[in-house]
């Protein structure tokens, strides 16, 4: 029952960047580093604001 989709989300450094919603390591945002997604069990944790579904 494990979706897997692409969110793309927009980190406060204003880079947009597309994030597996089922990661299951650390996203960093690729322009300043910061973590975006962390996994937390079947889901990942998305920081910043969720734009798209993909
Ligand atoms: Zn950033």
């Amino acid at each position: 029952m494990v979706k897997s989709k692409y969110l793309k989300v927009k980190c406060e450094c204003g880079n947009e960047q597309n994030v597996f919603g089922n990661s299951a390591t650390v996203v960093k945002c690729i322009m300043c580093d910061k973590v975006l997604a962390e996994p937390t069990g079947s889901r990942a944790k998305v920081y910043g604001k969720i734009l798209k579904v993909l």
